[in-house]
Order: structure tokens, then sequence, then C-alpha cells
């Protein structure tokens, strides 16, 4: 059955189709309740951008503890 959700990420709901749950199933043998929380373009970006977003936090929390008097 497609299921609809809302996306965590963009805030757009998005339809996990009965193809794509079957491929999840079958690919990691079991239910990842939080896998059906973002779309799928979330769920890809998330993946390379996780590191990425990391290390722009970082690199943002440092601008701010440096204040902007440069
Ligand atoms: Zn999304």
């Amino acid at each position: 059955m497609d299921a609809v959700f809302k996306c965590e990420g963009c805030r757009e709901k998005f339809t996990w189709t009965a193809d794509e749950q079957k491929a999840w199933f079958e690919e990691y043998r079991f239910y990842v309740d939080s896998q059906a929380r973002h779309c799928r373009e979330c769920r890809i970006e998330h993946r390379h951008l996780a590191a990425l977003r990391k290390e722009y936090d970082e690199t943002v929390g440092e601008a701010r503890g440096q204040g902007t008097a440069e």
C-alpha cells in the first residue's frame, strides 16, 4: 500500500510507494520508522550531506562564537 508522509526535512508531503517499501524491506530486512519521516530526495541528500552539515554547523558555530567584529 502506498503511504503518504510529511517530510521532516522539506516539509513536503510525499508518497512512500509500495514498491519503495518493498525494496526497503528486502534490502534492510526490517522496518526503520525514521526513514518514513523523510522523502526520497531528503533521504538521499541526508546521506552525503550529513557530514557536510556537521562541518557547516561547526563552522557557523565558530563564526558565531567569534562574533562579527571582523
Ligand atoms: Zn523532503
